[in-house]
């Protein structure tokens, strides 16, 4: 996986890697080894050991692809956090992480101050030179040998935290080799490919795409900061041919300056994607491919090509070629096709383990905590979390059930149903939606009228609230915690 950026500098040395859109700056893949050298060095001087953990704390520009580079070269453990992350919680990850050191900029060497343990190494990545005369090239670096190096944790990322505090996921080079492999195999990328990166780099989606460029010797084009005209911009400027997206983005492009006839493929996912989306970028000619996946699985499980989802909108399609996926009813044991119930994922791109594991190897089936269904033809749906199951006085209630009814009768932008606690009832159905400009005063009530006799009467919501967006993790997913304290908070304003 880390060697395949020497290999392309040696083979084509004046490829290009890189290109930033903020600055212009272009890197071969030459210059990019040449600079990851350069960081590799700077940390074995500060006393970096294999199996060290290194936080980065970067924003998304050209240094911290040459920081991946150069922690893995160095054959440290690489933890990239999020630089706008409250402090607190950033201290709480780079203790649970046990860093040894952490990369910053000029712009995040306070953040890095104050997070950072006391007694951790701190590089700032301005100090470093692109090259120097007195770097030496890098091979990995590591005291083993054989097939177990594939075995050994390069990566430690924090999941969304959809559903909790995030979990430190550790990934492997077999994970991240098989996850980018399966991938690219799937969307056919190739050399000539230039994948434009806007999203975080602290999570899979994001850092998954420098790792799959470099499989190839493909361009990676960078961006800062989604903006519909901007990114649609940059993607024109530079002859973009393929894009990763969470669904927000791709509405948001859709519904704006839709997207350029250069691209091969966009990839949708981290989040569930509305059938209704899939169709309006079908219907605009969007080469569209829907992803299902995971940190534990160091991204995609399935992906859905554009043929699949024109049969099957909701579809994520078929596991891709390093995955295998069952599903599990509640005793554990495989059910048939078209029964619902828990997704296991099994194949090289599972995670061994979490930072309090030491496993080097998963044990059995991945459960994903995710519901959802496969095909006769393997196809896979996803229809929810495990976790965000309703149960109101007794009855079960499948949040996406009701977000499609609600979808399907009103005009909404977007909307997300959760269960919020109740005395009486155990839980109470509650929507928060986003209606288009012309509908924001319809009222609880009417909601339900609407949607009395498409969904169970226990399952309409008991309350309805009219929010300008929805909350939501860099991931994409609706940030449910934040929305439940909406809830609470509109309730004792009520009182
Ligand atoms: P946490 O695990 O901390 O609660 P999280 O699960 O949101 O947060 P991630 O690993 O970033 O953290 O997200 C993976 C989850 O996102 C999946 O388990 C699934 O619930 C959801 N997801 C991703 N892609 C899709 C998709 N295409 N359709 C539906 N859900 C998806
Ligand atoms: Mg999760």
């Amino acid at each position: 996986m880390d060697e395949s950026l020497r290999r392309w500098a040696t083979a084509t040395p004046d490829r290009v890697a890189l290109i930033d859109a903020a600055s212009g700056i272009r890197l071969t893949y030459a210059e990019l080894d040449r600079w990851a050298d350069s960081i590799a060095s700077a940390l074995v001087e500060h006393g970096i050991e294999p199996g060290d953990r290194v936080a980065l704390l970067l924003g998304r520009k050209p240094a911290a692809i040459a920081a991946i580079w150069g922690v893995l070269r160095a054959g440290a453990t690489l933890v990239p956090l999020d630089p706008d992350e409250p402090a607190q919680n950033l201290r709480s990850r780079c203790d649970r992480a046990a860093i040894e050191a952490c990369i910053c900029g000029s712009e995040t060497a306070k953040t890095a101050e104050a997070v950072a343990p006391s007694g951790t190494d701190r590089l700032q990545i301005e100090s470093i030179p692109r090259k120097s005369s007195r770097t030496r090239q890098f091979d990995e670096r590591t005291h083993e040998t054989g097939p177990q190096r594939l075995d050994r944790t390069r990566v430690v990322l924090f999941t969304s935290g959809t559903t909790g505090q995030p979990t430190g996921v550790r990934l492997t080079a077999r994970n991240l080799g098989a996850s980018a492999a399966s991938t690219v195999a799937r969307l056919g990328v190739m050399a000539a490919d230039r994948w434009l990166l806007d999203l975080p780099i602290y999570h899979a989606g994001g850092l998954s795409i420098p790792i799959r460029t470099a499989m190839l010797g493909a361009t990676t084009v960078l961006r800062r900061g989604f903006d519909a005209e901007a990114t649609a911009t940059t993607m024109a400027a530079y002859e973009v041919t393929g894009v990763s997206l969470v669904p927000t983005m791709l509405r948001r492009l859709l519904d704006g300056p839709g997207v350029p006839e250069t691209l091969k493929f966009v990839l949708v996912g981290g989040a569930e994607t509305p059938p209704s989306l899939v169709k309006q970028a079908i219907e605009a000619d969007v080469p569209i491919f829907v992803s299902y996946g995971m940190t534990e699985t160091a991204s995609g499980i399935a992906t859905a090509t554009p043929a699949e989802l024109r049969e099957d909108p909701e579809t994520v399609g078929r596991p891709v070629r390093a995955a295998s996926v069952s599903i599990l009813g509640p005793d554990g044991a495989s059910l048939d096709p078209g029964q619902v119930g828990e997704i296991a994922v099994s194949g090289a791109i599972v995670s061994p383990g979490t930072l309090s594991s030491e496993r080097r190897r998963p044990r059995r089936a991945f459960r994903t905590g995710d519901r959802g269904r496969l095909s006769p033809a393997g196809w896979l749906t996803v229809t929810g979390r495990i976790d965000d199951l309703i149960v109101t006085g007794g009855e079960n209630v499948s949040p996406r059930s009701v977000e499609a009814a609600i979808r399907e009768t009103l005009p909404v932008k977007a909307v997300a149903v959760l269960g919020i606690p109740d005395a009486e009832w155990g839980e109470r159905v509650a929507a928060a939606v986003v209606f288009e400009a012309e509908a924001t005063a319809i009222e609880t009530e009417a909601v339900r009228e609407t949607l009395r006799g498409r969904v169970p009467e226990y399952a309409l919501p008991k309350r309805v609230l009219a929010l300008d967006s929805l909350p939501r993790t860099a991931s994409g997913t609706v940030d449910r915690t934040a929305l439940e304290e909406q809830f609470e908070e509109y309730d004792d304003s009520q009182e």
